[in-house]
């Protein structure tokens, strides 16, 4: 894939340089980074774009997705919950990529290889959140389970229908590398930086805007989340710069903060682990990532103030009996709903149908059912069960 681009039919307007993209990241990416000229290539083979490097080709291909397009009527935390305040998947995966593309560039890594992972590393959920993915993974219990991660490698190889030429949305193999790591293949590679800047992204991405739903919502106070050292840390730092504030003014300066102090530690941790190492290929990072090293991480005081965060989180919020009725009775729909279309597999759409033979009923059932954002169950289930 390092041969310069040539314009292709499928690509635009010639004037640009070819390989323009080769100069830029030759310019800007470190030695630990992956060029996108070094990419082992995709399952079906294609021509290089005109002026778009792999990844950035990839990106685009998941912004154009119809599995991305469903993550705005998708549940991130709070299904069924008034007001348009709290996060939708599609939301949240925006946070996540804007973190995550400060700590790419911070750590001059490839920065269109992690905007295609952080703006892909959620389109496997299916609606209803962990409740969804909970409930189908019940119902394919005989089947090899359900998991979001999994199911994302499934719309990236072969649910994703958009091309002529090949099923899925043939995406660069490091894409698909850092995806089975997500999902715990046991034949994944270890991962390359740009992988595991995602997953930190991710989970400062929900750790604070989940506290920030919370709130919201009424589940917890503010008062409450200000006793755990890391947000009282950053509320101190609030404090010293902007003095008292009333409570909203407040809550949006210390979440802002708690991000901040999250990303700033981490990049910090990061690059002088790189340094430590040595690092100086992306074959290097794999050879230290299988060694066990965790290269992206946050310093000791950081981590242990977001595992009492999450705690927090998790006994107040994630299992409250608000919550908890909530998903019980979305997941008994979601069982009835699997339960009609196993008998009536008639009344899928063709693309569903025809995988019956090759994948079995409740397989594809599931990659139906999966596809459904909140929205779209809630109506079918109005129609179908009621
Ligand atoms: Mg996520």
């Amino acid at each position: 894939m390092s041969d310069a681009a040539e314009p292709t039919t499928d690509g635009g307007p010639s004037r640009h340089p070819p390989a323009d993209w080769q100069a830029r990241e030759a310019a800007l990416l470190g030695p630990w980074a992956m060029p996108a000229a070094d990419s082992a290539g995709r399952i079906h083979d294609e021509p290089p774009h005109a002026f778009r490097s792999p990844y950035q080709r990839d990106r685009d291909r998941v912004v154009h997705s119809a599995a991305f397009r469903r993550l705005a009527h998708k549940t991130q935390v709070f299904t069924d919950y008034p007001g348009d305040y709290h996060r939708s998947r599609l939301t949240h995966t925006l946070e996540v990529t804007s973190i995550a593309r400060t700590l790419a560039r911070s750590l001059s890594l490839n920065e269109d290889l992690v905007e295609t992972l952080a703006l892909a590393h959620d389109i496997g959920h299916p609606p209803l959140g962990h409740a969804g993915e909970d409930t189908l993974n019940d119902l394919l219990a005989d089947e090899g389970g359900f998991n979001h991660n999994q199911q994302a490698l499934r719309i990236m190889t072969l649910l994703e229908q958009r091309y002529p030429a090949f099923p899925g949305l043939n995406l660069s193999q490091e894409v698909l590398d850092a995806q089975a790591v997500r999902a715990r293949l046991p034949e994944a590679p270890p991962p390359l930086l740009e992988a595991q800047v995602v997953d930190a992204a991710d989970s400062i991405a929900y750790d604070t805007h989940d506290a920030d739903d919370a709130i919201e919502l009424g589940f917890v106070s503010l008062d409450a989340l200000l006793e755990l050292p890391l947000v009282a840390a950053a509320a101190s730092r609030v404090a010293g710069r902007h003095g008292q504030l009333g409570p909203l003014a407040l809550r949006r300066a210390v979440l802002h903060e708690l991000v901040e102090i999250q990303v700033a530690g981490l990049i910090e941790s990061t690059a002088s682990r790189i340094k430590q190492d040595g690092l100086d290929s992306p074959a290097a990072v794999r050879e230290a990532s299988a060694a066990g090293h965790r290269l992206v991480g946050h310093a000791a005081g950081i981590a242990a103030g977001k595992r009492e965060l999450e705690r927090f989180l998790f006994q107040q919020v994630y299992r409250s009996g608000q919550v908890m009725e909530v998903r019980q009775r979305s997941q008994g729909q979601l069982r009835r709903l699997f339960q009609w279309y196993c008998d009536h597999p008639r009344d899928m759409p063709p693309r569903y149908r025809q995988r019956v033979d090759s994948l079995g009923l409740r397989r594809s059932v599931a990659d139906y059912l999966a596809g459904m954002t909140d929205r779209f169950l809630n109506r079918d289930v109005r129609r179908r069960l009621d």
